[in-house]
């Protein structure tokens, strides 16, 4: 059987987005449902594959497509190259992950110099056909012969100045028909032939450009900037689509809008429209276009049409739709459709009221969020009460704010942001071309465009803050600088600006965190329901806790006390323990930590009130707590200095004295004093003691001193060679936990051990703790409720889990330093020196320390919970290194049992989602609770 190429709307299979692109198998979905789209086909993503292997179209496929062309001509009865009904295409690229304006499309095609008087003659309309034909002759130019669109925007720009037309619509039809005389000319010139007036050469030119484009830089750079992988989306579709006219007069237009804010959610058509105009106008920002609102007034009937469009889109998607329209001479049509990009509040608004209004069930309200979208609701905002006057205002085009310096082109931004400046991008209007300035800028800011322009919806895309279509600014980026009334901004100044309003202001403004949602609460409220791994957090002081529960932590996962030790009140305590001499000195230094560090734990016992709090006993190797080497022998020397100068000035008088007497005889009152006083000072000891203090310190740092400090002296090491810090923290945990108990407060702490390679280390510590725990019960004459565990993280310990389950009553991986121990990695020589090259290369595909290697270290991870729960059934295991906030390495806790998952408190949201898609991705979403 012959290969099917081509598919008509009325016959392509709308699920099959591979095959036909997702704005192919749209066009076919929304014909076969009975939406108004105009007539058209789909030549498949495999033709382009082929096409781009061969650089001709594979057999068969151009018959095909001429057979379709011959079944358009019938559906509309028009003729392609006719000179009575003309029809006339568009070329449209489609990929099946959507790439926003990263590929090409020509509109208008089959226009000729004889198909074009057919259109004047049939529509009565010169103007509207010499638009049509200026117009194909510049998209088809740079598109289809490569021709940069500067050249035409010259002649445009001439022609518009000889004729005092401010605008392309003030323009008229003898104009557009000189500057389409012009336009011709240009390409004659580029290409040394006439422009091509066979409509079936254009038309195979046309596809044979589009299918091209796929392997164009700018697309290639999107799929790797996105991680747009073969699998995802290979090769683009071409749609052949019956044209239609929004250009025809004031009774017809065209526009995009959303079926529900993208900002904020609300339940309303969002978008934007020009009257009178071409797709292409909308999205180029050339005029800037008018607010759907305003067409419930200005065209009754269309709004009406929209409507019902709205309500048949997302009836049959359900999902949020970013659709295209045209109008033309009253009648709407819809010309596109794709789920809608949102921000997170916006997706968190529509899931909750999609759910509500029934359109979706609960399970679908979470999975259709991307995790780590909700970071943007945690990103910084201008602080409320902020009365700062704008310099300007734009439209409020993406949410959030920024500050920066400006740059004027994408390259300065890639530039400049690459060497960690902070940046935003300042443009008229912004190009597919610019992407990688998006990339390293903190925002952009453009003069011109809509909130649906290319900046626009990139910048949503990417969670970045954007202000766009902000007149009131002149930019002369050949100057490097521009204007606001009466402000010169050069390259370089600071800016902000807030892309929840479209305010831009000079200089730096404060930011606040921004509020948890009562959407975020509901949605998150369901993911708990439905999760099963719980949610802890990283926290080291009862502010974090306190935080960390407001995002909804259940409880604390890892709570480092070494954090506490690093206050400024108590390092000089520390300092004192560790460099004491005998065990009683030491002693003396632990007694006075003891009542702080149960303090501490009280305080956060308090905030975390009846949730597990793991408290992990001292890790860190102990120099990290003493100055360094090289600081202390710099301020010795200081100090030395400064004991020969007291020296110097104490002799003073006598040097004097021999060396001019007269001199002496006039100063010698003073000098006197001066004398005496520095006696006085040097017979105080002060510096001397200073030096005797610093150099004994010294001598410790040096002591302490380690070749591979990460693998040296630390975590239980240290416990067993000191028991007196370990036993310290242990009976502070204890006593705090008791005074608890005694207040009312629940409290449930956990004990954990660092670094443990052996049974027998763990048996030791567990051997305090027991004993401790008696004697805390005894002395306040309560019950302490507490759990003993240790943590995985070298990899003796996952391979002795069994064992070691018998005195753990928890185990919590530590998979920072499991990935460097897995790996013989240390992490900041592998990010520095050879991980980036590692990632480019893919001899590794992301980073270990982020994203969590299954592969390996996952295996350990596996055989431990294995083998602990063997030993202790109810063993309960978690995970308390950075990836526990990563949504990737979240599923694969979850699907080897893990218990919990801890990570810092402004992820708790982020893994709370994640933990209940993991569940509903192992079940098919067959947990259906109220739905
Ligand atoms: P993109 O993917 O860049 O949006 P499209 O293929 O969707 O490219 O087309 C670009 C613009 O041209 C859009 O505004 C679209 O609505 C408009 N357009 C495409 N085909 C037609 C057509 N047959 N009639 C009228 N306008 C069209
Ligand atoms: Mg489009
Ligand atoms: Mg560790």
């Amino acid at each position: 059987m012959k290969r099917q190429w081509v598919f008509a709307f009325e016959e392509g299979d709308g699920k099959n987005k591979m095959l036909l692109g997702g704005k192919g198998a749209n066009l076919c979905e929304m014909t076969q449902i009975g939406l108004n789209v105009p007539p058209g086909f789909v030549i498949t993503t495999d033709a382009c594959l082929a096409f781009l292997e061969k650089d001709r179209l594979p057999e068969g496929a151009l018959d095909q497509t001429l057979a379709h062309m011959k079944a358009l001509e019938k559906k509309t009865g028009k003729t392609f190259g006719g000179a009575d009904n003309p029809l006339l295409v568009s070329v449209r690229s489609g990929s099946s992950m959507s790439m926003p304006g990263m590929m090409d499309t020509v509109l208008n095609l089959g226009l000729n110099q004889t198909t074009l008087k057919g259109l004047i003659a049939l529509t009565g309309n010169p103007r509207f056909g010499y638009d049509a034909w200026r117009r194909f002759i510049q998209l088809f130019g740079k598109i289809a012969l490569g021709i940069g669109d500067e050249h035409f925007d010259a002649a445009m720009a001439s022609i518009k100045a000889r004729y005092g037309a401010s605008q392309d619509v003030d323009l008229k039809a003898e104009h557009l028909a000189e500057l389409a005389t012009e336009f011709l000319a240009i390409v004659a010139r580029h290409t040394g032939k006439p422009f091509p007036e066979d409509p079936y050469q254009q038309l195979e030119i046309a596809i044979g450009a589009v299918f091209r484009s796929w392997n164009g830089k700018r697309a290639i750079d999107y799929r790797r900037q996105f991680k747009i992988t073969k699998e995802m989306a290979s090769g683009t579709a071409v749609n052949v689509v019956t044209m239609v006219f929004g250009n025809m007069g004031s009774d017809s237009g065209t526009g995009v809008g959303f079926t529900r804010n993208p900002g904020t959610g609300e339940n309303l058509i969002y978008g934007e429209y020009l009257v009178n105009a071409q797709g292409e106008d909308v999205v180029a920002g050339i005029r800037t276009p008018k607010a759907i609102a305003e067409m419930e007034q200005e065209m009754p009937e269309i709004y009406r049409q929209l409507q019902e469009l709205h309500a048949r889109l997302e009836a049959h998607y359900a999902e949020v739709q970013d659709f295209e329209f045209t109008i033309e001479k009253g009648r709407l049509y819809c010309l596109q459709t794709r789920n809608g990009k949102m921000n997170a509040r916006a997706m968190l608004r529509t899931s909750v009221e999609m759910y509500r209004e029934g359109l979706i069930t609960r399970e679908k309200a979470l999975m259709r969020i991307d995790p780590t979208l909700l970071e943007q609701m945690l990103a910084p905002q201008l602080a409320a009460d902020f009365k700062g006057k704008p310099l300007a205002t734009g439209l409020p085009a993406s949410p959030g704010a920024a500050s920066g310096k400006i740059v004027f082109d994408a390259d300065s931004a890639e530039e400049r942001g690459q060497a960690g400046e902070r940046i935003i991008l300042v443009r008229e209007e912004t190009k597919p071309e610019d992407i990688h300035g998006f990339f390293q800028a903190q925002g952009i800011l453009t003069s011109r465009g809509g909130k649906t322009s290319h900046a626009a919806v990139v910048a949503r895309g990417m969670g970045k803050p954007c202000v766009s279509g902000c007149e009131a600014i002149i930019i002369d980026d050949v100057a490097r600088r521009a204007v606001i009334g009466e402000t010169t901004l050069h390259e370089g100044d600071v800016i902000t600006i807030d892309g929840s309003n479209g305010k831009v202001y000079a200089g730096e403004v404060p930011t606040v965190e921004a509020e948890f949602s009562e959407d975020m609460a509901t949605l998150l409220g369901w993911a708990d329901e439905v999760a099963r791994l719980k949610v802890m957090a990283n926290a080291d002081t009862p502010d974090d806790a306190a935080r960390a529960r407001k995002f909804g932590a259940m409880g604390i996962g890892l709570c480092r006390t070494e954090r506490m030790f690093n206050s400024s009140d108590r390092l000089p305590i520390v300092q004192e323990m560790i460099l004491a001499e005998t065990v009683e000195e030491r002693q003396a230094a632990l007694d006075r930590l003891l009542p702080i560090q149960r303090a501490d734990f009280k305080g956060i016992f308090k905030a975390m009130k009846g949730l597990p709090v793991t408290v992990r006993l001292l890790d860190p190797p102990m120099h990290e707590f003493l100055p360094t080497t090289a600081q202390l022998e710099l301020e010795i020397a200081h100090l030395h200095h400064m004991r020969d100068s007291i020296k110097a000035m104490e002799e003073l008088p006598e040097t004097l004295k021999l060396l001019s007497p007269r001199l002496y005889q006039q100063y010698s009152d003073g000098l006197g004093k001066l004398s005496v006083s520095m006696k006085a000072f040097k017979d105080g000891h002060l510096e001397e003691d200073a030096i005797h203090k610093k150099e004994k310190i010294l001598k410790k740092v040096r002591a302490l001193s380690e070749v591979n400090p990460m693998l040296g002296h630390r975590g239980v090491r240290l416990g067993i060679t000191y028991p007196e810090i370990y036993m310290m923290q242990i009976q502070a945990i204890l006593e705090a936990a008791a005074l608890c108990a005694k207040e009312g407060t629940e409290v449930h702490p956990e004990i954990m051990v660092p670094q443990v390679a052996t049974v027998e280390e763990l048996c030791r510590i567990h051997s305090y703790v027991k004993r401790l725990h008696k004697v805390v019960e005894l002395t306040h004459g309560i019950k302490v409720d507490v759990k003993f565990g240790s943590m995985l993280e070298v990899v003796r310990a996952c391979l002795r889990a069994g064992r070691m389950a018998e005195d753990a009553e928890f185990f919590s991986f530590g998979t920072n330093d499991l990935t460097q121990a897995t790996f013989s990695f240390s992490r900041e020589d592998a990010e520095n020196k050879f991980l980036p090259s590692y990632i480019s290369e893919e001899i590794l595909l992301d980073n270990p320390f982020e994203v969590l290697d299954q592969k390996g270290v996952g295996e350990l991870m596996k055989l431990a919970v294995s083998e602990g729960r063997k030993t202790r059934p109810d063993l309960k295991v978690g995970i308390c290194g950075e990836h526990g906030g990563h949504p990737g390495s979240i599923q694969f806790c979850h699907s080897i049992g893990l218990t919990y998952v801890s990570c810092s408190g402004p992820r708790v949201p982020i893994a709370r989602l994640a933990a209940a898609q993991a569940q509903l991705l192992e079940t098919g979403g067959a947990v259906t609770k109220n739905a």
